[in-house]
């Protein structure tokens, strides 16, 4: 039971043939599809391939690959956040002050095909080392200012537990590094790698935060949920990222049936990511007006509990950076703060006080809009 997860991973699609067998696909169209396989690897757990209803539809969008993702497009990059520039050891990037991201591997239970690792997922040999995970450790040692790491990659939950152990232990000697979180596609494709073994070793390196990756609810199947209740009940806070997908989430309606059930699975939405400017993943960006409108629909209409920070992880390595419709705040200034409800209402919150030297105690400009009504 406890190795049925290496059975399913062995059982996944990841040849053109697959795709005729099992998804009914043509020779012709698979055929055409060899040369996008070959350079950006296909998988699809038996688990995903259960949830596919229809040709096309938001699963089958996520994993089947398509001959767009060889067009180019002269602003997309293989690695537009510039990771392989904030590298500071191999499989270490250090962008932000205190925290870290590591790509423990480059091996996932799918192949998303809009990833934006594209670049180095899926081919052999992108697993840490030994070796590695010393050098590693060394770094983060040398350095205190930090205290959180995020285990990435890839997916770092398609590591045995015995090496996914020793990169957890080397660690937890480092009495600087607070926190360690594990970003993971894995519990919602590939359900039974979550072990009551695996939970078990886990919960012995708290504080432990899980991301998980969900994209759309009919993600959220019962194996799934339970998969999630078990790393919860392990007491592993879950949070989990989507990214805007066109086709798959671009509407409202879906985005908030997927928050909606992440939090009965309690998985409590982190971000919404912007889709980034990857090369082979054109076919799948929205314009950011579609993410404004999805915030829109979610603010005050739903509970704050199920509404993620939408970010867009800036071009060229500048981080993440949220972005909120702008009409939330109509105004900031000395006096007052001029802010707009989800029913469109308008609503002034006076300041605590003008700062003294910006507007001269006698200046019309001073008293609120009501004092300068007419009479
Ligand atoms: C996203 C990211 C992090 C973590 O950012 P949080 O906002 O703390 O979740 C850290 N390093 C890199 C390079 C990242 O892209
Ligand atoms: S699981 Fe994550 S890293 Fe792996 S292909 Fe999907 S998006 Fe990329």
């Amino acid at each position: 039971m406890t190795d049925q997860w290496k059975y399913d991973l062995r059982d996944s699609l990841e040849a053109t043939e697959d795709l005729i067998e099992r998804l009914g696909l043509s020779t012709r169209e698979a055929d055409r599809l060899r040369e996008v396989v070959t350079r950006y690897p296909m998988r699809i757990t038996p688990h995903v391939l259960k949830t596919i209803r229809y040709q096309g539809d938001p699963i089958w969008l996520q994993v089947v690959p398509t001959t767009e993702e060889m067009e180019l497009d002269y602003e997309m990059q293989d690695d537009p956040l510039n990771e392989e520039g904030d590298m500071v050891v191999p499989h270490l990037v250090h962008r932000y002050p205190d925290r870290v991201l590591l790509f423990v591997t480059n091996q996932c239970p799918v192949y998303c095909r809009f990833c934006t690792r594209k670049r180095f997922v899926g081919s052999p040999g992108g697993t840490i080392t030994p070796e590695a995970i010393e050098v590693v450790t060394d770094y983060i040692r040398s350095h205190p200012e930090i205290r959180d790491i995020i285990f990435s990659g890839g997916d770092p939950l398609l590591l045995v537990d015995s090496l996914l152990e020793r990169i957890l232990s080397a660690l937890r000697t480092i009495p600087h590094l607070e926190i360690i979180r594990i970003g993971s596609r894995v519990p919602g494709t590939l359900p039974s790698r979550i072990t009551p073994e695996l939970c078990a070793m886990l919960r012995r390196y708290h504080p432990l935060y899980m991301n998980l990756h969900f994209n759309h609810p009919d993600e959220i199947t019962p194996e799934v949920a339970e998969a999630c209740g078990r790393l919860a009940d392990a007491g592993i806070p879950l949070g989990s990222q989507t990214v805007l997908l066109k086709g798959v989430n671009d509407d409202p309606d879906t985005m908030k049936r997927l928050m909606h059930a992440l939090l009965k699975i309690r998985v409590k939405p982190y971000y919404l990511y912007q889709a980034d400017l990857v090369t082979g993943t054109h076919q799948f960006r929205t314009p950011v007006e579609t993410g404004l409108n999805i915030l829109r629909a979610l603010h005050g209409h739903t509970s704050g509990m199920a509404i993620p920070r939408y970010v867009i992880d800036a071009p060229g390595g500048g981080g993440k950076i949220t972005v909120v419709p702008p009409e939330f705040v109509l105004e900031i200034n000395a006096r007052e703060v001029i802010l707009k409800n989800y029913e469109d209402q308008v609503y002034r919150y006076p300041q605590v006080e003008a700062v003294p030297d910006a507007v001269p105690a006698d200046d019309p400009a001073r008293l609120t809009p009501l004092q300068r009504l007419p009479s």
